[in-house]
């Protein structure tokens, strides 16, 4: 019988069963993929985004108490994590300068997966791949796990379980949502889920037509009449809508409020445009925009303005000029829905952050079971936040429940 059993050998699984194996503990872990790791091997393009370069509670959100999540990083905080995979881990990592971004020197995101695999391994941890769960019972001792493992049912029995089995974005590496069905089964309330860090379609034909290009912006997203949130990122145009940072950060304002996008163009607002023209006020139009913008996009820009490309800023009529600033400094970027989870980063809402006491992330339904990772109701944005997320709880997860048993 194991001491703790971790359903999930992802990011946050394979943290969890780490630090739960050097704890002592008689670890095991059950995955239902061919091999543990396999959305770590995808992740950042092949590369892994293992962690930011700095964090704040602000890069990520959560329906859940802000200060439960403060309290949960200072309990592991980034200098240290990154310390972990340097050191630890023997993984170089290396700061991307216009990012922030830290990845593996070797931009290998299988380096990271197999350091974290043979981390477990030494700990003593059995990890047991096309191992799916389906079902967890409580029991008075401990827990009883219904597995469908090679074709065969089997129960296994735990004293402590780590649930880790992700959310639901990008399913074929094995994170299908079924997590959540044993969260809600083991009777912890989710939040209403959604496709975060998800790339928005577009009903707009001529902005669709852009595809291929990429535009430094700052966007806001408004909902209820209010700034969300803005930040200055780059946006992509895609044939189906917009991708990028920009709209991968901004998509859970507009899939889970129904916010509207709004951007200013090369992150100006409208008095640094009004500068941008008046400095350069001899200058035709379209090139000093080019200066500045993809040339089809200003194109785009000025058609919708209604000025000739070859006027210079000085023969333009106040009329288009007041035409002109809006377009640049509060453009708005229409949306019809996003392209969901086969192309969702992560996946918004889950378990809710006051199902779990925030010291152990032990589940307070279910004690003795311990939850971590995306199935909780929290997202970071794009730049390795999630996985210090689930890096950060995974741990916490792993060594609680080891430290429970003693
Ligand atoms: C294309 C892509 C690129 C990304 N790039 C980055 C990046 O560069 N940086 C970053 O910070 N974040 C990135 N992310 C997000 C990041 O990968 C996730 O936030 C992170 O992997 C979540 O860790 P997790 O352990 O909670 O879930 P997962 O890593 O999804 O692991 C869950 C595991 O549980 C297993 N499982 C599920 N259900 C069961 C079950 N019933 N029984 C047994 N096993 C089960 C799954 O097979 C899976 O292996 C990316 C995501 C995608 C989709």
């Amino acid at each position: 019988m194991s001491d703790v059993v971790i359903v999930g050998g992802g990011a946050a699984g394979l943290m969890a069963a780490i630090f739960a194996g050097r704890a002592g503990a008689r670890v095991t872990v059950l995955e239902v993929s061919n091999a543990c790791g396999l959305k770590i091997l995808v992740s950042g393009g092949g590369r892994c985004n293992v962690l930011p370069g700095a964090s704040d509670p602000s890069d990520f959100f959560t329906t859940g108490s802000r200060n439960v999540l403060k309290r949960l990083f200072r309990t592991w905080p980034l200098d240290d994590v990154r310390t972990f995979f340097e050191a630890d881990l023997a993984i170089a990592l290396k700061e991307e300068t216009a990012s922030g971004k830290l990845f593996p020197a070797s931009n290998s995101a299988k380096e990271v997966r197999d350091r974290l695999v043979g981390a477990a391994q030494s700990a003593g941890v059995t990890l047991l791949t096309r191992h799916r769960v389906r079902g967890i019972d409580h029991l008075e001792d401990g827990f009883r796990l219904r597995v469908r493992a090679d074709g065969e049912d089997i129960e296994l029995p735990a004293t402590r379980v780590v649930l880790a089995a992700g959310g639901q974005s990008l399913p074929k590496t094995g994170s299908d949502g079924s997590g959540f069905a044993l969260a809600a089964a083991t009777d912890h309330a989710l939040v209403d889920r959604y496709p975060a860090l998800v790339p928005l379609r577009s009903p707009d034909a001529e902005l669709r037509a852009l595809t291929g290009l990429a535009a430094p912006v700052r966007w806001r997203a408004l909902a209820g009449g209010k700034t969300r949130e803005t930040r200055e990122r780059p946006l992509l145009f895609t044939h189906r809508g917009f991708s990028g940072p920009a709209a991968l950060d901004a998509s859970h304002w507009v899939v889970r409020e129904g916010a509207t996008l709004r951007v200013a163009w090369a992150a100006m607002d409208a008095a640094a445009w009004e500068f941008a023209l008046e400095a350069e006020s001899r200058k035709r139009i379209d090139v000093l925009l080019g200066d500045f913008l993809p040339n089809r996009l200003v194109e785009l820009l000025l058609r919708r303005a209604n000025i000739p490309g070859h006027l210079r800023v000085t023969q333009m009529h106040p009329k288009q000029r007041r035409r002109l600033i809006p377009l640049l400094a509060d453009f708005e970027l229409p949306t019809d829905g996003d392209e969901g989870y086969k192309k969702a980063e992560v996946t918004g809402g889950g378990v809710g952050l006051g199902e779990v006491n925030p010291s152990t992330l032990e589940s307070r339904s279910s004690p003795g079971l311990y939850v971590c990772g995306e199935l909780f109701d929290t997202i970071g944005r794009m730049g390795g936040y999630n996985f210090l997320w689930a890096w950060v709880t995974g741990r916490l997860a792993g060594e609680s429940a080891a430290a429970s048993l003693r």
